[in-house]
């Protein structure tokens, strides 16, 4: 009437650890045979660094509702008050919640694995929907943050980015010193076009891609997920390292069921063996 429990053992914790290895082994191979490795990281890298998720049970969305989409319009229409109301008025526990865990949030072993994969010439590149700022933190160089790095303001007019560091503006900032623009938050407002040149330059990545490395990304998310697709349009190998199955997972050469921050640095042992 029931399965007998020694069939589903697969899943047990006994064997997982055994069953990581086994899976960063073939992953493994994949990047070795592979020319140009490109990784592809969304919310469960940051939430293992404990930023809270948008998105599923246990998100910001879900708990506190969903935010306007026409963040990025009102903000256009005036930036000024934009800037006053995030300053005086009373904010929306969300935000808080968010701008508490980002003040606080550090690389963890994921991120430091992914820059010595990058380091040794593993992993050529890494596109992330994140906007933490924890890759560049962890030392990844060729990078390409699509949805902007919340400790950077860029020009809407000219794509200049400036660094903040851990200084966070209260008010409006100066105009663009290249082009006068109108300068915000790099990070990317609802309604906000992705900015060309990081995703020309995201495309890129995924054009040269023969193997991509889609890391606790549910792939629900556009356009970020469309570059997957590309991806494996173009005949990439997929290969996928999230807790749980994803949209993605039908087309993956590997998916490994495992936290970013247990399976990258034994891929990383592997790799560097
Ligand atoms: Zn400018």
């Amino acid at each position: 009437m029931t399965n007998s429990p020694t069939t589903s053992s697969a899943s047990g914790s006994s064997s997982s650890s055994s069953g990581l290895e086994s899976q960063a082994e073939e992953i493994a191979d994949i990047i070795r045979e592979s020319e140009y490795v490109v990784g592809m990281t969304g919310a469960g890298m940051s939430v293992e660094s404990g930023i809270p998720p948008f998105r599923g049970a246990d998100g910001l969305w879900t708990k506190y509702g969903n935010p306007p989409m026409d963040g990025y319009s009102k903000f256009k229409e005036d930036p000024t008050g934009w800037w006053n109301r995030r300053t005086n008025e009373k904010i929306d526990a969300h935000i808080l919640e968010l701008r508490d865990a980002l003040a606080n949030a550090k690389p963890h072993a994921g991120h430091y694995a992914l820059a010595a994969l990058e380091e040794q010439g593993s992993l050529q590149s890494v596109v992330t929907q994140n906007i933490d700022g924890l890759d560049e933190k962890a030392g990844l160089k060729n990078l390409k943050e699509i949805h902007g790095n919340r400790q950077k303001l860029r020009c809407i007019e000219c794509g200049d980015r400036v660094s903040l560091g851990e200084f966070v503006p209260l008010f409006a900032p100066d105009p663009c010193e290249k082009c006068e623009g109108l300068v915000k938050f790099d990070t990317v407002m609802f309604g906000e076009p992705i900015p060309d040149d990081v995703m020309t330059a995201a495309r890129a990545e995924i054009d040269k891609a023969d193997c991509v490395l889609a890391i606790g990304t549910s792939a629900t998310v556009r356009p970020a997920s469309g570059l997957l697709w590309i991806a494996e349009a173009a005949g990439a190998t997929i290969i996928e390292i999230n807790p749980t199955e994803t949209k993605l997972t039908s087309l993956c050469a590997v998916s490994l069921r495992s936290s970013a921050g247990e399976a990258l640095p034994a891929l990383l042992k592997i790799l560097s063996e």
